[in-house]
């Protein structure tokens, strides 16, 4: 799921990518890129056949172009949103992340739900997984849920985040995150067996990741 920054990011960031470096306290180090990461575990790029993306924000899509025959999934609303961008907040699409044309596979609205929440299926996954569209922090944001041998896996992208920050209010990160954050934690607590995270927290986020 995603890519984080990618190794160009590192040798030539955007303006935005300094910036936001800054503001949040993000490691600037090189080695935290998917490909260096993977490599660590013994994985070639090519290993990598599928990259599901929860939005296309350049902290989220960065590494793309190290994966170059990947498989990248995306909710067609995202995309669409990158391809127009609009306004200074679209300073957060930076379009040499897909200059090397990934091979895309796109998703619209089904109906499908996965618990309450809308969903669509992501194809070729057994067992299977959803994108849960959850537009706000950017119009086709999506959390991604797994199913694996030990239960579900929720992962709510930028639905919600945990940066545990004293200078930054409760409302500056609703503005940022969008109205999830709630109902996110409510379904957490009647869900202690699904297993959730945001794509920037800390590991007791959710307050059910006793161990992990
Ligand atoms: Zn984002």
């Amino acid at each position: 799921m995603d890519t984080g920054l990618g190794l160009q990011d590192y040798a030539n960031p955007t303006w935005f990518t300094q910036f936001f470096r800054i503001v949040s306290y993000m490691p600037f180090d090189s080695n935290e890129a998917a490909i260096n990461q993977l490599s660590r575990y013994g994985y070639k790029p090519e290993d990598v056949k599928h990259i599901i993306l929860t939005h296309m924000h350049f902290d989220h899509i960065g590494g793309l172009s190290d994966f170059p025959y990947t498989k990248v999934h995306v909710y067609k609303k995202e995309y669409d949103a990158f391809i127009h961008r609009k306004g200074i907040i679209s300073a957060a699409y930076v379009p040499r992340h897909i200059a090397h044309k990934p091979y895309f596979e796109f998703y619209e609205d089904t109906g499908e739900t996965w618990f309450e929440f809308d969903a669509i299926k992501i194809n070729g996954f057994d067992p299977e997984m959803y994108f849960i569209p959850m537009p706000y922090h950017t119009v086709g944001m999506c959390g991604i849920a797994i199913k694996t041998e030990g239960g579900w896996h929720f992962h709510c992208g930028d639905a919600a985040a945990d940066l545990r920050r004293d200078d930054v209010p409760g409302w500056m990160m609703s503005l940022i995150l969008g109205p999830y954050m709630p109902r996110l934690r409510e379904f957490s607590a009647r869900h202690p067996e699904i297993h959730m995270t945001a794509s920037h927290m800390f590991l007791d986020f959710f307050g059910n990741q006793a161990g992990a």
